[in-house]
């Protein structure tokens, strides 16, 4: 089922063996979803296709009533429309990261263009899709985010390379023991290159780690959240103090590499 042709029907056998081997009913148990969406066909479609996918989920119109009931709620995730009649879904994210550090933000946008998905992304969503979207893809994506939620062992000790330090289970990126503050996907893309320090990994396996073990779209989301993360810890090291920063090397036509400091003492303790 489309959004923009919301009568085609949703099953085909195709993706109802998928669906059932993905167990999505076990998935959305207890997840609460807050849908922020002013088309009244989108709105309804999402609403009752969270609905019946076992997923709690209520639908507000406006970015101020869902802001309201994200407050009132505290709601897992958030399904957010970047077109909104009364506020940009932009500054809703913004506001939206600021009040609920955990929430999982997924924007639901009709601008493709790179500049819309590097404000959103840098406004704190976790992810986009860009409409039309199916509702099969739209909830394997959001299967995909709640899995990665708790994506790493607590436990784990933190990644020091010079003078950065990755603590993987406290989700902290400190800098000079100054807290880096990074979006959750530019945490995760520094988490999966620092885990294996001076050693090239493909884009596609930053793709599948990072985003979705099923990836199958473009890859320009890791282009706009790689130059998010040099941007961060660019800014970060740009101070009176020389420190020893990994820097992230690109590989033509391959992906990338993170390169310890010169003289930084590269450790891995985990
Ligand atoms: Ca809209």
């Amino acid at each position: 089922m489309t959004y923009d042709r919301p009568n085609r029907r949703l099953a085909i056998p195709g993706q109802l063996a998928t669906i059932r081997f993905m167990s999505p009913h076990r998935a959305a148990e207890g997840v609460d979803i807050l849908v922020i969406e002013d088309d009244p066909t989108i709105g309804r479609n999402l609403h009752a296709g969270l609905l019946a996918s076992g997923y709690h989920a209520h639908w507000s119109r406006t970015g101020e009533s869902g802001l309201t009931q994200a407050r009132l709620a505290a709601p897992d995730v958030v399904l957010l429309d970047l077109g909104l009649p009364d506020t940009d879904g932009v500054e809703v994210a913004r506001a939206l990261r600021g009040e609920h550090p955990n929430l999982l933000i997924i924007i639901l946008t009709a601008r493709a263009d790179d500049i819309d998905i590097v404000v959103g992304l840098d406004a704190g969503a976790d992810d986009y899709l860009v409409k039309p979207v199916t509702l099969t893809v739209l909830l394997a994506r959001l299967r995909a985010q709640l899995r990665r939620q708790p994506a790493v062992p607590a436990g784990s000790d933190p990644i020091r390379l010079g003078d950065l330090v990755l603590d993987v289970a406290a989700r902290r990126c400190l800098l000079a023991g100054r807290e880096v503050d990074l979006r959750p996907k530019e945490f995760d893309l520094l988490t999966a290159l620092a885990r294996r320090p001076d050693t090239a990994v493909t884009r596609e396996d930053l793709m599948a780690e990072v985003w979705d073990e099923n990836w199958f779209g473009s890859t320009k989301t890791l282009d706009v959240t790689m130059a998010a993360l040099r941007r961060r810890l660019a800014d970060e090291s740009a101070g009176s103090t020389p420190l020893e920063t990994p820097t992230i090397s690109t590989l033509r036509g391959h992906g990338y590499r993170l390169e310890t400091p010169p003289d930084g003492k590269s450790t891995m303790l985990s």
